[in-house]
């Protein structure tokens, strides 16, 4: 397929930051390392020379060349300070609400920050994702603020003062573009995930969105290219990165199902064997536990679990007396070893194991739903394996 081909190059090259190789450590700010990517070098220079080659020599006429270049890099400089302070504000308030930060990386795009965790809640992402933006555009005022004195002066510091007011009202703007895993795209997964309710939903949507937006960006960025803009190939390359990140977000989610536990309920008999307590006990070994082909069977009063029954219990009773006692006085009462529908599978089997002969009840409250013996988690786990093959 074209688009898996294509989504896995380019992962390869675009998600390469992320992982961490390749990457200097410049500092470490209460705990949070702050990491360059060498791709971000690259970044600084096109930053510079274009600040000092077009942006400054068509605002400011009849400055030094050394000047030029000298505001272009103090600028270019800044322009990654004010990335690192909306980077810094995700991961402060992502800490803020205990969702550790593995650290912030500059590379050839702009900044991220990595998260050890997905926010749990749908007003977890939307803050963590809008302090962002908001930070970049609260930053464009403060610099707009600061060059109001100066408005007149023509010097490099107001040279300076503009450029960062505009690129950080374009960065908090870019940011809020809806293609995830960009700050908007984030947001609109958080509003998707709080009307709907599901994290799955929500994910599975704006990961979609994310891509489309990148393949549109690249569409855009080549368009813009074969027209003679060199700079359309950055949005390719920012279009690329969206893709893959996008892409990479829902295969790490669909991994993350997959390993997730199974479930008492996948694997339980839904249908227990059980007998009332008055029951005598010869009726309750001969009319249901043999026939039955199960370990034991559960005492009930209506649908209320009162005890369990195995051929054990029920051989602790003289054969003759089997149709003279009933199952209450032969029983083992409760509480009896149990386990929930939505227990994990595995701990249940553990649990399992520690039994001499029998099932394990499983129950909600007092209610007898199913029961689980070693076979029936064993069944299961067959044909979970079978089901993963043909896949
Ligand atoms: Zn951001």
């Amino acid at each position: 397929m074209f688009f898996t081909r294509l989504r896995e190059t380019a992962q390869r090259f675009m998600l390469a930051p992320m992982g961490g190789g390749s990457t200097l450590n410049i500092a470490n700010v209460s705990g949070i390392p702050v990491g360059l990517h060498y791709s971000w070098f690259l970044l600084l220079a096109l930053v510079t020379w274009s600040l000092a080659t077009q942006f400054y020599p068509a605002l400011y006429r009849g400055w030094s060349g050394p000047q030029y270049w000298a505001t272009a890099l103090a600028a270019a400089l800044l322009l990654f300070a004010s990335v690192l302070a909306h980077e810094f504000a995700h991961s402060i308030v992502a800490r803020r609400r205990g969702i550790e930060v593995q650290g912030i990386t500059l590379f050839l795009l702009g900044g991220i920050s990595q998260l050890k965790a997905e926010p749990r809640t749908a007003w977890e992402e939307l803050s963590i994702a809008s302090v962002g933006p908001a930070t970049s555009l609260v930053l464009a005022g403060l610099f707009w603020l600061a060059l109001q004195p100066l408005s007149i002066s023509y010097s490099p510091l107001q040279g300076i003062l503009v450029y960062l007011s505009v690129v950080n009202l374009l960065l908090g703007l870019f940011n809020l573009i809806p293609a995830y895993p960009m700050d908007g795209g984030r947001i609109f997964r958080s509003i998707v995930w709080a009307i709907s309710g599901s994290f799955r939903l929500a994910t599975t949507i704006a990961g979609w969105g994310g891509q489309l937006f990148g393949l549109a960006f690249v569409a855009w960025g080549m368009f813009r290219v074969l027209q003679g803009n060199a700079g359309g190939l950055l949005l390719v390359l920012v279009g690329l990165f969206l893709f893959a990140a996008a892409a990479a977000s829902s295969r790490r989610r669909e991994a993350a199902e997959a390993e997730d536990p199974p479930l008492v309920s996948s694997a339980m008999c839904a249908e227990p064997l059980v007998a009332p307590p008055d029951m005598p006990v010869g009726d309750a070994v001969h009319r249901r536990l043999l026939p039955s082909g199960r370990r034991a069977l559960f005492v009930c009063e209506g649908s209320r679990l009162v005890g369990e029954l195995n051929g054990a219990d029920a051989a602790s009773v003289p054969t003759a007396l089997w149709q003279a006692v009933p199952v209450r006085n032969a029983m083992r009462p409760l509480p009896l070893p149990s386990v929930r529908p939505d227990d994990n599978l595995w701990d249940a089997v553990d649990l399992l194991a520690t039994l001499q002969d029998g099932e394990l009840a499983v129950v909600d409250g007092e209610r007898l739903v199913g029961s689980l013996s070693t076979s029936d988690a064993l069944r299961s786990i067959r044909s979970d394996r079978s089901a993963t093959g043909a896949r």
